[in-house]
């Protein structure tokens, strides 16, 4: 079933300049890039879209770290995208991540760790329209 999924490419990766790389991934390994843009995000959006993290002992961090430099974000669509571009991501640790995965190749730290992928359809649902009004994902 076609599917859209939200990514991030996190500030981590825009600073290192893995942008273009993990772009050319995403096409590469079948997704069709539907909707993107650069941002940098408030605090409140930035704790608005991980609330379900509020009560994690990281979450101040996580916060800071996505609000230290613009991100991009990116609704990529395929043929089961949510659960593929998780594979394709890695572990959230990327010490843990598959080889050649995007947090392997990627990613620095458990934090640090270069993408951001809806981790259900449940999730998808509310993250896309949280960044993505529906005329941007007219087409
Ligand atoms: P994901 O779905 O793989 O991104 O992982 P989670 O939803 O569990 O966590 C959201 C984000 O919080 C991760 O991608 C990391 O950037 C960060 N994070 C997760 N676990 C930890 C942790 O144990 N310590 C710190 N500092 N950050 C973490």
């Amino acid at each position: 079933m076609t599917e859209k999924t939200l990514a991030i490419i996190k500030p981590d990766a825009v600073r290192k300049k893995f942008s273009g790389a993990i772009l050319a991934r995403y096409e590469k390994e079948g997704f069709r890039i539907r909707a993107i843009k650069m941002r940098a995000l408030s605090k409140a959006e930035a704790e608005g879209f991980y609330a379900v993290h509020r009560e994690r002992p990281f979450f101040s961090s996580l916060v800071s770290f996505m609000v230290s430099g613009p991100v991009i974000l990116v609704v990529l669509e395929k043929d089961n995208a949510i659960l593929d571009h998780r594979t394709l991501m890695g572990a959230t640790d990327p010490a843990k991540a598959e080889k050649e995965t995007l947090r392997a190749l990627y990613g620095e730290s458990i934090e640090y760790n270069a993408v951001h992928g809806s981790d259900s359809g449940e999730t998808a649902a509310f993250e896309i329209p949280y960044f993505f009004s529906t005329v941007e994902l007219i087409g």
